[in-house]
């Protein structure tokens, strides 16, 4: 089975070529244009996907040296997003499959940041089910019960902000371009974590809470600032390293709470912020120290691409779950 998936739900158009469970390409084109900006501007992030992804899906196809006429279905990001970028996705997804008369695919993107711990890879391993996903991406950060490929419950999610935001949101008021979480973790790793200590916020069961982290830093830099305008530039690092090292706690925190609270010790992480060498660390850590078994994505999972959409729909079409051509993209679209 040969499968196209697109992604596009936020600013990087991505195609990529599965073959079964197996990836053959997964190209990623990363919109730059919103550096400038300091955050994603959706009319040019909807602009930038029309320009890219006739050339994203060719090169695609021709990396994984299959034709188009080989393909068995079209898998496609549906939501959640931006409803401008999901259009266009979404429309050129569904002219494809009409014109090759292949069966289409809805993908919802939270599932497939979970699922693509399912794509087949050198030394890596299947989760076993049931096991807990925690998704710490752009827009989410949530704690889902896995008990099958598509049944799936929230435990608990951010009440505000998402843990990328919060990440992104620090390294601008520390003068950081967008989007600055790798940044934050870069400089992390050569300053003192425990340097600036920042107040965790109390947040009952397994919910999340970041708005109030960042205006405790703001505040912070505001005040140290004051008293001395190179505050940042002298301590950037140290900066750096404390914010990423109270994120992590507070990650880590909600984790061991949900693995008490279920039983469950196979713990998964997904979405952008899985990058993050310190959440990594974390959990190789809880591995050793609590028996957990762990499920680190490879970096080139971690954020958005077409893959972890490709896996869904192969994942679907052995259970021949298509989608029609009345189907439409979805902003708000909650893991089914
Ligand atoms: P969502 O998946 O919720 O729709 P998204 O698709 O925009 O949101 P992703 O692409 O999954 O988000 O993740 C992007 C986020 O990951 C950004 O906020 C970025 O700063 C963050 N990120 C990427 N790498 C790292 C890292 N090494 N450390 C911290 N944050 C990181
Ligand atoms: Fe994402």
């Amino acid at each position: 089975i040969y499968i196209l998936a697109i992604e596009s739900s936020c600013d990087d158009t991505s195609a990529a070529v599965m073959q079964n469970d197996t990836t053959l390409s997964n190209v990623v084109a990363t919109q730059k244009i919103h550096e400038e900006y300091g955050g994603v501007v959706p009319e040019l992030a909807s602009r930038a996907h029309q320009q890219h992804i006739v050339p994203v899906i060719h090169q695609a196809l021709a990396k994984a040296k299959i034709d188009k006429n080989q393909l068995s279905a079209i898998a496609f990001t549906r939501g959640p997003g931006l409803l401008g970028s999901l259009l266009v996705g979404t429309s050129f997804a569904k002219s494809l499959s009409l014109g090759l008369g292949i069966p289409l695919i809805e993908v919802n993107h939270m599932q497939a940041h979970i699922l693509a711990h399912f794509i087949k890879e050198e030394g890596s391993r299947n989760p076993v089910f049931p096991f807990l996903a925690m998704t710490i991406s752009g827009g989410h950060t949530q704690i889902v019960l896995v008990r099958d490929y598509f049944e799936m419950e929230i435990l608990g999610e951010t009440l505000d902000d998402a843990v990328g935001e919060a990440f992104d949101k620090t390294a601008k008021i520390i003068g950081l371009p967008y989007p600055g979480g790798p940044l934050v973790d870069e400089l992390a790793q050569k300053g003192n974590p425990r340097a600036f200590p920042f107040p965790k916020p109390k947040v009952k069961g397994l919910d999340f809470s970041f708005s109030g982290l960042k205006t405790s830093i703001l505040y912070f830099i505001q005040r140290e600032t004051a008293q001395n305008p190179d505050f940042i530039e002298q301590n950037k690092e140290d900066i750096c390293a404390s914010i990423q090292y109270t994120i992590v706690s507070i990650l880590m925190d909600k984790l061991k709470k949900a693995v008490k609270q279920t039983g469950i010790k196979r713990v998964a992480i997904g979405g952008g912020v899985s990058a993050n060498s310190g959440i990594r660390a974390a959990l190789k850590k809880a591995e050793k120290d609590s028996g957990w078994q762990t499920y680190i994505p490879k970096f080139e999972y971690c954020t958005d691409n077409a893959a972890m959409i490709g896996i869904v729909g192969y994942l679907k079409y052995r259970e021949a779950t298509f989608a029609d051509q009345g189907i439409s993209a979805k902003a708000r679209y909650d893991i089914p």
